[in-house]
């Protein structure tokens, strides 16, 4: 009798301690980068935790933010040609990560591409949602790729830490790798031991735990989420597609994601593209690459960095690179 009153003291104070437990998970939610920033967390701190990572997300937005004065992306745009604009730290490292993209996309990501991107109505101060946009003429789109092309328009300093335009209006933007990098920075914040997940618009990292994630369907389709993957402990998954900053007129599709060499919409193939990597500026790019290029080059962009290439068409075909397993629903 005195055994059992016993083992149900013990089953009471497990259960009281899951629920304290389960009582310290915290989910916040704040806004940056342009986008939604997500952080679920389990356990006792994520609150404080989670704060500190808006924090420093909104540091690297003060950084490299194309519409923000004071930010270094903001300054190198607006500095004439041959002027060397001295940039944070942090700029200066994702610069870094971007040139490595850039070389090895063969140019596909291209941090340079502002111009077009402007010019084409989706720059963060220009793209209205829902508003039919305007078709540049051929000449507009002849002329603005003079300004395009990382090696030709910007020479980088890194021991000295600036950025220096050689070509008159070209401009810099970071969009399509910050947020990637923002996220893998995140994990190494919240350190070794909390369970949290931290999602900034669609850039998801997972932090000591394994979680299953949704992959976002670019067309109608029978749920939202065409596939769902594994991310495992310290990896990053980035997602591009056709699909969030667009418009249709007369039965096309024109979207953010530019092609540096046409100067138009990139009309690849590929309706979406995600990659895992632990590098997540690295998968951010990448998978901006990937809607560029299609998937022509993905075996050798994977067996270059290890990471894993899930790629979609806008009939819903899906292609994996790489070893993840990918469960389509
Ligand atoms: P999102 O920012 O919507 O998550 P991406 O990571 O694919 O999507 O980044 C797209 C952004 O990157 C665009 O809004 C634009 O600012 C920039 N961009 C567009 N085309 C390219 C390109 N070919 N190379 C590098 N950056 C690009
Ligand atoms: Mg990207």
């Amino acid at each position: 009798m005195r055994k059992s009153l016993k083992a149900f003291a013990v089953f009471v104070l497990v259960v009281v301690c899951v629920v304290m437990l389960a009582a310290c998970d915290a989910n916040a939610e704040y806004y940056v980068l342009g986008t939604f920033l997500e952080i679920k967390t389990e356990g006792a701190g994520g609150a404080a935790l989670a704060d500190e990572i808006n924090a420093f997300m909104q540091e690297t937005e003060l950084a490299v933010s194309t519409v923000m004065e004071g930010s270094d992306i903001y300054a190198v745009n607006a500095a004439p040609v041959g002027e060397a604009v001295a940039c944070r730290p942090v700029t200066m490292e994702i610069v870094k990560e971007a040139e490595y993209v850039y070389d090895l996309t063969d140019g596909a990501y291209d941090p340079s591409v502002f111009p077009l991107v402007e010019l084409w109505g989706f720059s963060p101060d220009k793209f209205v949602a829902g508003a039919e946009g305007n078709i540049p003429t051929d000449e507009d789109i002849a002329a603005t790729l003079e300004k395009v092309g990382f090696r030709k328009c910007f020479s980088v300093d890194y021991e000295k830490g600036t950025v220096t335009k050689l070509v008159e209006g070209a401009k810099l933007d970071l969009g399509g790798i910050a947020k990637g990098y923002a996220v893998e920075k995140a994990l190494s914040e919240v350190g070794k031991k909390q369970k949290a997940l931290v999602n900034l618009g669609g850039n998801i990292g997972a932090a000591n735990k394994t979680y299953r994630i949704g992959i976002s369907a670019p067309r109608e389709y029978a749920s939202q989420y065409f596939a769902v993957v594994e991310l495992y402990a310290g990896e990053c998954i980035a997602t591009s597609g056709d699909y969030q900053r667009c418009f249709i007129k007369d039965g096309v599709r024109y979207h953010h994601i530019i092609n540096p060499f046409t100067g138009r919409p990139a009309d690849s193939g590929v309706a979406g593209a995600s990659v895992i990597s632990s590098d997540g500026a690295l998968g951010d790019a990448l998978a901006t690459a990937v809607v560029v290029a299609g998937t022509t080059s993905a075996d050798k962009w994977v067996s270059a960095t290890g990471c894993s290439i899930i790629a979609v068409n806008g009939d819903m075909a899906v292609s994996v690179f790489g070893g993840r397993t990918v469960e389509c629903v």
